[in-house]
């Protein structure tokens, strides 16, 4: 018997003709007797039904800048309270969270935190968001949409940082409860999904139309350019060819730059000059907002105004350098508009990480 700490019951599964539980949150579609995991590790089949182990518990909470996740065109500048649970439901070779994505032992996730105080904790740190990062939210789906809507009730909005690997009815109520998204696009070939991910491209690309026609979730892509992996400028003409065919030029593109991690150590860092070329690639596409990430490349981290390519707002790894926003998200130089969600002005957060207790924002013990 499994023994965590809270056990929530999960949605989306069935029970086949064989006896077995179908989890259908996510396109691996585990099938599982009683007593086994998912392979993401924190879904499993008790008392047959299918619950979720790691509700309410979290591997830690940090204030992050929003550039970080990353999203340059959702309230730049603005703090946001960012943290993960445990587990991950695809098995990237690289993953650079893998202490976190790859955890076995639940006992690891130490802070336990109810949506009603993620929220409390948000406001009272003066965070204009929450995100769900450093592992794949869709597999908490349940804590995350719970989350997601304490957040709403005190006016504080959510991120998802995923793969976008979820099946089609869970996406519905996912991303119905989510204000932003950042998709890791993580290569342009159903091989390099298989190979490094046992994992397949062809749902993250349904996702993916499915935010831009479906959704009003403003959402970014990233792609992390592995050297030998992905990073042709075939596969990136592919891709950007892609994106701007069926989601329009408007959808930020981030490239990130690669380090050796996990089991994917006998591969250099990425070049920069790798970097700088996948984002001529992706601009002489016609994609609008294409940024350079993990390298130093101020260059790559501005934005431009799309219509006469005057500096929208600069940036120097996560430090806002310059803002030429009209309090209406128009170019200050021509009037065109800057897709995105901004504010009047840009947050003055600036790079800082900041490790946050939830147990900080406890209600104070009331004095008789
Ligand atoms: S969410 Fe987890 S248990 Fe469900 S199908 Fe995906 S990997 Fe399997």
């Amino acid at each position: 018997m499994i023994q965590p700490v809270d056990i929530k019951l999960g949605r989306y599964w069935h029970v086949l003709d064989d006896g077995r539980i179908q989890c259908d949150v996510c396109p691996r579609y585990c099938k599982l007797h009683e007593g086994q995991r998912g392979l993401c590790f924190v879904r499993a089949r008790q008392s047959d039904q299918i619950v979720l182990t790691t509700y309410g518990r979290s591997s830690g909470f940090c204030i992050d800048p929003i550039e970080k996740k990353p999203l340059n065109h959702f309230l730049p500048g603005t703090p946001v309270l960012s943290f993960g649970t445990a587990g991950c439901n695809l098995t990237c070779k690289f993953c650079q969270n893998w202490d976190i994505s790859k955890a076995r032992d639940l006992d690891r996730i130490q802070d336990t935190a109810s949506p009603e105080k993620i929220a409390e904790a948000a406001v009272r740190s003066g965070c204009r968001s929450v995100a769900f990062t450093y592992n794949d939210p869709v597999i908490f789906l349940e804590y995350a949409v719970d989350v997601a809507q304490a957040c709403r009730e005190r006016g504080i909005m959510t991120v998802a940082v995923s793969a976008g690997y979820i099946s089609p009815e869970p996406r519905i109520e996912f991303f119905r409860h989510m204000d932003a998204a950042n998709i890791d696009l993580k290569g342009f070939s159903e091989g390099f999904y298989k190979t490094l991910c046992s994992g397949r491209l062809a749902p993250v690309l349904e996702t993916l139309e499915y935010l831009k026609h479906e959704t009003n979730v403003w959402f970014e892509i990233t792609t992390l350019l592995i050297p030998g992996e992905n990073d042709s400028p075939a596969e990136i003409e592919a891709e950007s060819a892609w994106v701007m065919d069926r989601l329009g030029p408007d959808v930020p593109l981030h490239f990130t730059a690669f380090h050796p991690d996990w089991k994917l150590t006998d591969r250099p860092p990425t070049p920069p000059e790798t970097m700088r070329e996948a984002r001529r690639i992706a601009t002489n596409a016609g994609l609008h907002y294409v940024y350079t990430g993990n390298i130093h490349d101020p260059a790559g981290q501005t934005t431009h105004c799309h219509a006469c390519g005057a500096i929208l707002i600069g940036r120097d790894w996560y430090d806002i350098t310059a803002w030429h926003l009209s309090a209406d998200s128009r170019c200050t130089k021509c009037g065109t508009r800057c897709a995105g969600v901004f504010e009047a002005d840009a947050g003055r957060w600036g790079p800082r990480r900041q490790r946050v207790r939830l147990r900080a924002f406890d209600p104070e013990p009331s004095v008789h």
